[in-house]
């Protein structure tokens, strides 16, 4: 597992790429410039870790577009120490970009081959989360919570009740809504009760999935 001059010159690009299409949170781009991504990908395809685009990965999943990764952690809002709960595991991207900007990192895969690929796969880059679970991340991780921020990384088409019980007072859930075309929304819990939504245009995610096969 290499990471070359070449790799690191190609990661600069997508960096530019990104600030170019909107992203400014500093701390989220110096993420995405240190973090491997051809790594995440089988090799083969280290022509496309870097261009903006998702790519499939194992089990009919997807690493998401780098741009959407940007997007959706600028919004999340995230500092260092903060306590973080994403679902969705993946290929560990995501997770990895947390965790290099210092987030304590809870994710949830409900695909156990997937799951079990990136729980080894992770250590080797020197990425430690907290947790990686394997369960249907739509109940949340009622034991650990409440947490700073939640990130969905998959399409929901409705937004999960437990996800929002589950944030501290403070803390945001990133979540793309929808079924075939999905709206980035951010709530913000503002007290015990009380939530504040904001909306942030069209994405494209596989679907969050309800039941297990
Ligand atoms: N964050 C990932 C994106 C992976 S795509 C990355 O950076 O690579 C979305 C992931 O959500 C898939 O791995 C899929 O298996 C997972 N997923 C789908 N439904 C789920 C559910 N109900 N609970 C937990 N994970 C789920």
């Amino acid at each position: 597992m290499k990471d070359t001059f070449t790799h690191q010159g190609m990661r600069k690009r997508l960096v530019e790429t990104l600030k170019k299409k909107g992203i400014t949170d500093k701390v989220v781009l110096q993420a995405i410039n240190a973090v491997p991504r051809h790594l995440f990908m089988d090799s083969g395809f280290v022509d496309h870790a870097y261009v903006d685009k998702a790519f499939p990965i194992a089990a009919d999943q997807t690493i998401s577009q780098p741009y959407t990764v940007a997007r959706q952690t600028e919004l999340l809002e995230v500092k260092r120490g903060d306590k973080i709960l994403e679902i969705g595991t993946g290929s560990g991207y995501q997770t990895a970009v947390l965790l290099e900007m210092g987030a304590v990192v809870y994710s949830i895969e409900r695909q156990n081959e997937l799951f079990k690929k990136t729980n080894r796969f992770l250590p080797k880059l020197g990425y430690r989360p907290k947790k990686l679970i394997f369960a249907d991340g739509y109940a949340g991780l009622e034991s650990e919570a409440p947490f700073d921020g939640i990130i969905v990384t998959a399409g929901a088409p409705f937004v999960p009740k437990p996800l929002l019980a589950q944030l501290k007072v403070g803390g945001k859930l990133v979540i793309p809504v929808g079924e075939h075309v999905q709206i980035m929304t951010v709530f913000t819990r503002t007290d015990d009760t009380e939530f504040e939504k904001e909306e942030y245009g069209e994405f494209r995610f596989v679907p969050l999935l309800e039941d297990k096969e």
